[in-house]
């Protein structure tokens, strides 16, 4: 069991927090509005109203005792990266942070943020995969230019082992799994064949990615 710091309880900080009290772990919630902590001090293991620039309450809480700290205190960027950088000083392992945009981001890095996410931006570009091509059912960026895609296989691909649609070789793409119905072929080989609605996970570079979407 792991120990968290949750930061902010806005819509991002308040789902972070409650999923990972769901999951059995201890969570401590911090937020200067009196609402939000009666609102969530039902979920978590400590809720706690105070101010996150204030590095003597956030010390007298004990923050560097726990795993990770997640910050998410979205307008006032001010607080944000104070917060960040006095976790970092007092101790925290791996502290992960919301960020506006990419400046921000660059801001957060440089005071000592482990991990800086965007949630909206994120979200706004699976969604867009989502509608630009009809099969494609999932999308996560794994890092700059790569991706993860979760494919309904195409007509094209129906009736061919990995083999012969020369996915690797051709497109320098990697199946990781193929689903049917419920079951899963974590471990796909050359010779496994697709089979109508079968569903592939699909890693590889973006450009790539993009001409095994368009395999019609
Ligand atoms: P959402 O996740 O809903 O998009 P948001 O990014 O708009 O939220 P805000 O609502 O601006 O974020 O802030 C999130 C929370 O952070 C609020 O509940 C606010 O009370 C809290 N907050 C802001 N500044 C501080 C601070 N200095 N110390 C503690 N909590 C703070």
């Amino acid at each position: 069991m792991k120990q968290f710091i949750v930061v902010g309880l806005g819509r991002f900080g308040s789902s972070v927090a409650k999923t990972l009290a769901d999951n059995g772990h201890d969570v401590l919630t911090i937020d200067e509005n009196h609402q939000k902590i009666q609102d969530i001090s039902n979920y978590v293991t400590h809720a706690v109203e105070a101010d996150a620039t204030d590095e003597e309450a956030l010390k007298t809480l004990g923050v560097r005792n726990f795993d990770v700290a997640i910050v998410s205190i979205g307008d006032n960027l001010h607080a944000n990266i104070l917060c960040t950088l006095i976790l970092k000083e007092l101790g925290v392992p791996y502290v992960i942070v919301k960020a506006q945009d990419n400046l921000h981001g660059k801001v957060l890095t440089k005071v000592g943020a482990d991990r800086v996410v965007y949630p909206e931006r994120d979200m706004g570009e699976r969604i867009a995969h989502n509608l630009i091509s009809s099969n494609v059912l999932d999308y996560l960026e794994f890092a700059p230019d790569y991706s993860v895609v979760e494919i309904l296989a195409s007509s094209k691909m129906v009736g061919k082992s990995l083999a012969r649609l020369e996915f690797r070789s051709k497109y320098d793409v990697n199946v990781m799994a193929i689903k049917r119905g419920k079951h899963l072929n974590m471990s796909p080989g050359a010779n496994d064949k697709i089979l109508e609605n079968d569903t592939l996970l699909v890693m590889g570079k973006n450009e790539n990615l993009d001409k095994i979407r368009n395999f019609e």
